[in-house]
C-alpha cells in the first residue's frame, strides 16, 4: 500500500546538515519525519576525515562569527546527542598542528596569535611553539608549529549514526529508501507515495541543487570529489595536523585520517586514485609516525558547493514552506548543530539572523 501521513516537518535528506536539522526540530517537539533515497549517512557524510577547524582571525565576518559560534559550542551539542543515543560521534576537541615554513608565515603566525587571543579570549589558545612538535618531522617545520586548542575532530560516518539513534530517541522518524522526487508547498512524492507536511526542509545535498536549478532556472551547485585515507595508528588524542593542504586528524578509534582531494572534474565520483597515494606520500614525510602503518580504507565523496561557496539555507524564494540546508562544503561537521538550530528557528518562525551570504537568493541571484 502506498504511502501517506501527516506531520509537522519532512527532511529529505539524510546527510548531517538533513540529520542536524531533523534533531533540532524533534526535540523542540516537533512531529519530524526524515526521508532518504539511500541510507542516512551514506553519501558525503559517510566518510572518514571530519576535521573541524576555525578561519584565519583576519578579516573576521559574520561567516567566520558563524563557524566560530558552532565549533565553540560542538562539545556540548555531541555530548547530548551521543548521551540520547548511547553511540560515541569521536568528537574531541583535539587542537592542530599548523607548521611555520618561512619567515613570512612566522610574522603571519604571530600576528595571528594576536588576533586569536583578541577574538577568542582565554577559553582557546593560539600559540607558536618554535622548538615543533614530536608528531612534525623538524624539516617540515624550520620555524615551528602553530599550535591552537579550538580545533576539533569527529568520525563523520558514526556521528550520523549517533545522531539518527539520537532523532529516533526523541520521536523522529526515518524512511531510508524513500527517494523524494516531487516538493510542493506542504507535500512531497515519490515512487513510495505521498505525504503532507508544514514545512520541508530540503538538505538532499549535491542532489538538491538539481532540485532549486529546476525550480528557479538558476544554477545552484555542483559537488567537489574529495578523497581520502584512513591509517591504522592510534594517536589517542593528540592534535590533529595541517600542512601543505593536508588534513592528518587522529580518531578515538585508533584510526589516522589523511585527506583531501579538491577535484572539480572527474570521471568516477566513487574511486580513488594516484592523487590519494601523492597525498598518503605528503602526509607521511610530514608525520613520520605514519610511515610504516597500514592503510586500512580508501574513501571518496562528493561534498556539496553551494554556487558562491558559503552554506545556502533557509526559505527557498517562490516554493512556499520549503527550507534549504544545503552547500555544506568542506566545513558541513563543524557547522551541521548550528544549520539544525537556525534550520529550526526557521520552520517555527522564530526570527533568524543569518549572514547575507548564506541566504538562498544570494547563492542564485
Ligand atoms: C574527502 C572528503 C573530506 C571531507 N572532510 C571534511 C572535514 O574534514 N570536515 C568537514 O566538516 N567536512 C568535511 N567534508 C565535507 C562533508 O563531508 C560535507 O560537508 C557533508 O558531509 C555534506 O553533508 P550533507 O548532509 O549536505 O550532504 P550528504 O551527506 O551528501 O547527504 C545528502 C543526503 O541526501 C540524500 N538524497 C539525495 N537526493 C535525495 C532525494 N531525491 N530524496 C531523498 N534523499 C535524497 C542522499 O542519499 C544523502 O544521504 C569532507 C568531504 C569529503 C568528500
Amino acid at each position: 500500500m502506498a504511502m501517506a501521513g501527516t506531520w509537522d516537518i519532512a527532511v529529505v535528506g539524510g546527510g548531517i546538515f538533513g540529520l542536524a536539522c531533523a534533531y533540532s526540530c524533534a526535540r523542540r517537539g516537533l512531529r519530524v519525519a526524515l526521508f532518504d533515497k539511500g541510507r542516512t549517512g551514506g553519501k558525503a557524510s559517510g566518510g572518514i576525515v571530519g576535521a573541524m577547524a576555525p578561519h584565519v582571525p583576519e578579516q573576521w565576518n559574520p561567516k567566520k562569527q558563524f563557524q566560530f559560534e558552532a565549533l565553540c559550542s560542538a562539545d556540548g551539542f555531541w555530548s547530548e546527542v551521543d548521551a540520547a543515543s548511547g553511540l560515541s560521534s569521536g568528537f574531541g576537541r583535539i587542537g592542530r598542528l599548523v607548521p611555520v615554513i618561512d619567515e613570512r608565515g612566522l610574522e603571519l603566525a604571530l600576528s595571528r596569535r594576536q588576533g586569536a587571543a583578541e577574538l577568542w579570549g582565554d577559553r582557546f589558545d593560539w600559540t607558536h611553539l618554535p622548538e615543533g612538535h614530536d608528531l612534525i618531522a623538524a624539516k617540515a617545520a624550520p620555524f615551528g608549529v602553530v599550535r591552537d586548542t579550538l580545533s576539533g575532530r569527529i568520525y563523520p560516518a558514526l556521528a550520523c549514526a549517533s545522531l539518527r539513534a539520537a532523532f529516533v530517541a526523541v520521536g523522529g522518524e526515518v524512511f531510508e529508501g524513500h527517494a523524494v522526487d516531487e516538493i510542493s508547498s506542504g507535500r512531497i512524492a515519490g515512487p513510495w507515495g505521498v505525504v503532507s507536511a508544514e514545512k520541508v526542509i530540503l538538505a538532499s545535498g549535491v542532489e538538491g541543487f538539481a532540485m532549486i536549478e529546476r525550480w528557479t532556472g538558476r544554477r545552484a551547485g555542483s559537488g567537489v570529489k574529495g578523497q581520502a585515507a584512513l591509517l591504522e595508528c592510534d594517536l589517542g588524542s593528540a592534535p590533529q595536523i595541517y600542512a601543505d593542504g593536508i588534513y592528518i586528524v587522529p580518531h578515538a578509534n585508533g584510526t589516522v585520517a589523511v585527506g583531501s582531494t579538491s577535484e572539480n572534474t572527474f570521471a568516477d565520483a566513487t574511486t580513488t586514485d594516484g592523487q590519494l597515494d601523492d597525498i598518503l606520500f605528503r602526509a607521511r614525510a610530514i608525520c613520520p609516525v605514519l610511515q610504516a602503518v597500514i592503510v586500512k580504507q580508501r574513501w571518496a565523496g562528493l561534498r556539496p558547493k553551494a554556487r558562491r561557496r558559503d552554506p545556502m539555507l533557509g526559505p527557498v524564494p517562490g516554493q512556499d514552506g520549503v527550507l534549504a540546508a544545503m552547500g555544506a562544503f568542506k566545513i558541513g561537521f563543524g557547522i551541521a548543530h548550528k544549520v539544525g538550530e537556525v534550520l529550526a528557528d526557521f520552520a517555527t518562525d522564530v526570527p533568524v539572523d543569518l549572514p547575507d551570504s548564506f541566504t538562498v537568493g544570494h547563492h542564485i541571484s
